[in-house]
């Protein structure tokens, strides 16, 4: 971390001269008061859990109302030589924006966002949720691949890669930005250049590389400009729920309808091992008995053959097995995008986490019993281990399907045809440093509730420790972790997060961007 030349008592009056000149707010957390209310998602970042997890604490929040305050703010660490740490809406789950003992960028407030229906674009600001988005984008028809609930920051989604809806035919959310407005704090290695830029492609395809997964680490973004994809206005969605007994059996029908299902087919599965909580599954259905739910979630709309073929495989597959009545219907486009927030919203929710990606073909039985006994194991009876799909693979030379007209003839927005791949002019290597792609995303949660018991009475270690044991058993078939979905409390968990290569190339980006090391260290 870097040390600045001045004391804490000094930092606080620099940072009120600061506030002056600011057209937002600074809030700073001051010797011997109670820590400002750091505004997460996690209760967990509210204070120290038991030993097992204790989240940062910034020196103080500034409240960008705009991208010039926070310019002025990166310029001020620079200049004091103080951590900095960028927060969207604060839903990283292990505070990741909680810069410690640093300055935290707060643009949770810089909400503006600008549809161009023609390019298929939108201009959207830093403080921005999924929702919002998605609330933009329908009237035009039109789908960003945001976050599962709808309060998840599209900043840090996109950012650290974002495997939200509709992935595995539009690609990540960080495969979709077409230019950042980012500063950074050394532009072309100088530090006294500290300023606003546009970079994309062209005017920086490294730092354009970098953002793209890695963003975290670079700089603080004031602004994406994002590519949009057409949608139906209804999508068909379908869910089964079986006993947790038939785990192995659903496992396996999982994995050949997610490898042979079109690319805009979204198939997931949900392991709970506890009874006694209503449960999540697509469309709002709740369960409360140990389960595993199969869903379907596609972006095709229900004439389509291909919807009714795969949707017939689930419908005819071990009807009598099941626990509950399938659930299959065709809602609105924003009705299925929202339907699992209610099961991700309560106070006191906490939530410990370790996303990770196994690539497609070793999804087989020996997996999917692992997941079944860490399911029986877990501890609360919110907890659950998630499959969900994942980044698809590259297919170049190619045009995106948003380019519309090739050569005369309409380009298709199915991947069919194609291998299965995402349309991209770019190579795998040089479109994102999110990069496990042709994996699914698996992820057990612990999510407990925090109360004024404290960490002994709600359990917090017992849950973190389940949590870490599913990630060992897991290991194995494990190839990568998700930097969006990981605490980052351990140690070498960034290391996880990158194969070999980018590892290496995020770190020589990283040495040109922030030589003093203002934001996040790569470890
Ligand atoms: C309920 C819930 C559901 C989720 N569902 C999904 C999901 O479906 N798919 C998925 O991929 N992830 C999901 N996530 C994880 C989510 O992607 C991350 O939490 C993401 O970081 C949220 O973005 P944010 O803007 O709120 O980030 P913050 O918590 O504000 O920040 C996260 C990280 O990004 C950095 N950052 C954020 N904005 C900027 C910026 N403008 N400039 C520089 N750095 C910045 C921060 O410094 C920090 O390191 C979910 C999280 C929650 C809580």
């Amino acid at each position: 971390m870097t040390i600045s030349h001045l004391s804490q008592p000094q930092l606080l009056v620099a940072l009120n001269e600061l506030s002056s000149h600011l057209d937002g707010q600074v809030l700073s957390n001051e010797p011997g008061k109670q820590p400002i209310d750091p505004h997460c998602w996690n209760a967990l970042l509210k204070g120290p859990s038991g030993k097992s997890f204790i989240p940062p604490v910034p020196l103080a929040y500034v409240q960008c109302a705009n991208r010039t305050d926070a310019l002025m703010t990166v310029q001020f660490a620079i200049e004091h030589g103080i951590r900095i740490q960028g927060k969207g809406c604060g839903h990283h789950y292990g505070g990741a924006c909680l810069a410690d003992g640093g300055i935290v960028i707060d643009m949770s407030r810089m909400k503006q966002i600008t549809v161009d229906p023609k390019t298929r674009t939108a201009i959207v600001q830093p403080g921005v949720t999924t929702e919002e988005v998605r609330k933009a984008t329908i009237p035009h028809g039109l789908h960003f691949p945001g976050g599962h609930i709808s309060s998840v920051g599209i900043s840090g989604f996109i950012l650290g890669g974002g495997n939200g809806w509709g992935v595995k035919h539009c690609g990540s959310a960080a495969d979709n930005v077409v230019e950042f407005e980012v500063v950074v704090p050394a532009t072309a290695g100088k530090e006294e250049e500290c300023k606003l830029q546009r970079v994309n492609q062209s005017t920086d395809p490294e730092l354009f590389w970098g953002l793209k997964g890695a963003g975290m680490f670079m700089g603080i973004v004031t602004e994406f400009v994002i590519q949009l994809h057409a949608t139906p206005q209804r999508l068909p969605c379908i869910t089964a729920v079986y006993p947790l007994s038939m785990a192995q059996k659903v496992g396996s029908f999982f994995q050949k309808v997610y490898m042979e299902a079109p690319l805009e087919i979204e198939p997931s599965l949900v392991y709970t091992g506890r009874e006694g909580a209503p449960k999540p599954g697509a469309n709002g259905m709740e369960y409360n008995d140990p389960a595993v739910v199969l869903s379907l979630v596609s972006f095709l709309p229900p004439e389509d053959p291909r919807v009714q073929a795969c949707f017939d495989a689930v419908r005819h597959f071990e009807p009598h097995a099941r626990s509950l009545p399938l659930l299959d219907s065709v809602p609105t486009y924003d009705e299925a995008l929202s339907s699992l927030d209610v099961f991700w919203s309560w106070s006191g929710l906490s939530l410990y986490s370790y996303g990770s990606f196994v690539p497609q073909e070793r999804l087989d039985g020996d997996f999917m019993q692992v997941l079944h006994k860490q399911a029986e194991a877990s501890t609360s009876p919110y907890s659950m281990i998630l499959i969900a799909a994942g980044n698809p693979r590259v297919q170049k030379p190619c045009r995106h399907p948003s380019e519309g007209q090739v050569d005369g003839q309409e380009t298709s927005q199915s991947a069919e045809g194609v291998g299965k791949c995402l349309y991209s002019k770019e190579s795998e290597e040089s479109l994102a440093a999110y990069n496990y792609r042709g994996c699914v995303y698996v992820c057990p949660y612990a999510l407990w509730s925090r109360t004024a018991g404290g960490a002994e009475v709600d359990g917090d270690e017992h849950h973190i420790a389940w949590v870490r044991n599913t990630s060992s058993a897991m290991k194995p078939w494990v190839t990568g972790c998700y930097l969006n979905e990981i605490m980052l409390d351990q140690p070498g968990q960034v290391e996880l997060c990158y194969d070999h290569d980018d590892l290496v190339r995020i770190r020589q980006l990283k040495a040109r961007v922030d030589p003093q090391g203002l934001l996040r260290p790569v470890h």
